[in-house]
């Protein structure tokens, strides 16, 4: 049996830009809210009310049908999904379905991903609108380890949209890769702002070499999406080799202990008992609302890349990553156009500050006020005037990034390059009467040098610039060879 490993998504977003949910007048911005303080008679399921459709919502997943390739359905049907959970006041969920003759609002699509420079095709299954559910909140965070639960309805009847990709996936980067780019792609829209806690989150479904699906459910980032999957991995191989079988299961990624655990509730779709919602008859999706949608669509991450590629002469694979994050990317092109040097700042951006953002789990947005586009100038100008090597360049993007230090406090504690050349001068003199034996091979033979060089470096913590450590050294030499 091979291990081939076969991944598919499906991806909740909340439409964060509408004002209000999806059903009722209470605020889509449920967040601090006190418990319980943004909900309606609608929103709880009380009886005797009817459900008002968010119109816009329909905009809003045309949209994101249009940017998938997907294709839209003619009308809107909203159906019942029953199922009983505290989170679930009326004890069924309104969504879509796309079976027994029933319709989600886009099917098919697809979306081209950039896998270590090489292009992949994912497809999508279906698009649905469906509301959000409430939320179980835990007095100590997990369920065993609590007496009671507590449910707090702000968040149910959120405008979700659910996006089904076919199981295209072979490897946890290929998923990472894929709701980066989804998450993107929203942004651009205006449909979501992945950022907040809980607007994104997707649960994946992985079998490999051919046995049983485990499904693995409440994922919350691009980055926990790949750590849940390549611990599904690790721990279904070791099952295998220790002789076990893989039993077909829900599990949950619980991040804070980067392990997936088995859920307690069991789901099957035909316990569901979906049927077409009696409160919401099918409302046709017209021609002209798809071209007036169409024909506002803002620029789109692929076009963009290419915009910004040849715009700032950046090169594909910057611009490539740079429009896997909107704010990134926005971000990106303000500091360029503020202070010029495109290709430095693009280079800081996606080899240094993504690389701490995600080593710390550090969210975009309080990244980009720590690396801010007035810091970003300010060490490019320190970098093009020779007062910081690359080198440290590249550090002090570490100690903005991880603790929020002003490039101009650390150029004012002296944690600086020791760009003047009376001060490395001295130095070499040092490092000359200190090494008199290597002073005389450097001599003789030129490869010798970058003893010299290096102990300069070490006298100075690598605060000095090679290259002119390495001049003054070849110079002082040929003084010495001319004595
Ligand atoms: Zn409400």
């Amino acid at each position: 049996m091979s291990d081939e490993v076969v991944i598919g998504l499906e991806v909740h977003v909340q439409i964060t830009s509408l004002r209000t949910k999806l059903f009722c007048g209470c605020s889509s911005n449920y967040r601090d809210r006190p418990p319980n303080t943004n909900v309606c008679p609608v929103c709880l399921g009380l009886p005797g009310v009817l459900p008002v459709l968010n119109e816009k919502a329909i905009e809003k997943a045309v949209a994101v049908a249009l940017a998938l390739n997907s294709k839209i359905s003619e009308k809107i049907v909203f159906v019942r999904k029953h199922y009983f959970y505290p989170d679930l006041p009326k004890n069924y969920q309104i969504s879509q379905y796309d079976r027994y003759g029933l319709v989600p609002v886009a099917t098919g699509g697809r979306v081209v991903i950039d896998v270590g420079g090489l292009s992949k095709t994912v497809r999508i299954r279906r698009i649905n609108i469906e509301e959000d559910t409430g939320r179980i909140v835990y007095p100590e965070k997990t369920v065993l380890g609590s007496k009671y639960a507590l449910i707090d309805y702000n968040r149910a009847g959120v405008a979700l949209l659910e996006i089904v990709t076919e199981p295209d996936f072979r490897s946890p980067r290929e998923a990472r890769i894929f709701l980066e780019k989804l998450a993107s792609i929203l942004e651009h829209l205006d449909v979501a702002d992945t950022s907040l806690e809980g607007a994104m989150r997707a649960d994946a479904n992985i079998s490999i070499g051919g046995r049983a699906r485990v499904e693995i459910k409440n994922i919350g980032s691009p980055r926990d999406l790949e750590k849940a999957l390549s611990y599904e991995i690790t721990r279904q191989l070791n099952i295998v080799k220790s002789g076990g079988t893989i039993e077909r299961e829900t599990r949950h990624w619980i991040k804070e202990r980067g392990m997936t655990v088995p859920s307690r509730a069991k789901e099957l779709e035909g316990e569901y008992r979906y049927f077409p919602d009696p409160d919401l008859p099918p409302i046709p999706i017209s021609k002209e609302l798809i071209e007036r949608v169409a024909s506002s669509l803002p620029e789109l991450p692929d076009s963009r890349a290419k915009r910004i590629a040849k715009e700032y002469g950046i090169g594909d694979y910057m611009a490539s990553v740079l429009v896997l994050n909107k704010r990134l990317c926005d971000h990106f092109e303000h500091t360029a156009r503020t202070c010029g040097n495109p290709k430095l700042i693009s280079s800081i951006l996606v080899n240094e500050f993504l690389r701490w953002l995600d080593e710390a789990d550090i969210p975009l947005s309080t990244g980009i006020l720590r690396l801010s586009a007035d810091r970003l100038c300010k060490l490019v100008q320190y970098f093009e005037k020779g007062i910081v090597s690359i080198k440290l360049l590249k550090e002090y993007v570490r100690l903005a990034v991880l603790e929020d230090k002003d490039p101009d406090d650390l150029v004012r504690q002296g944690i600086t390059t020791i760009g003047e050349e009376e001060e490395l001068e001295r130095i070499v003199t040092e490092v000359f009467e200190e090494n008199p034996k290597a002073v005389s091979d450097a001599l003789r033979d030129p490869k010798a040098i970058n003893f010299l060089v290096g102990q300069v470096m070490r006298k100075t913590k690598g605060r000095a610039d090679p290259k002119i450590v390495n001049e003054i050294i070849r110079k002082r030499l040929v003084e010495y060879g001319s004595k």
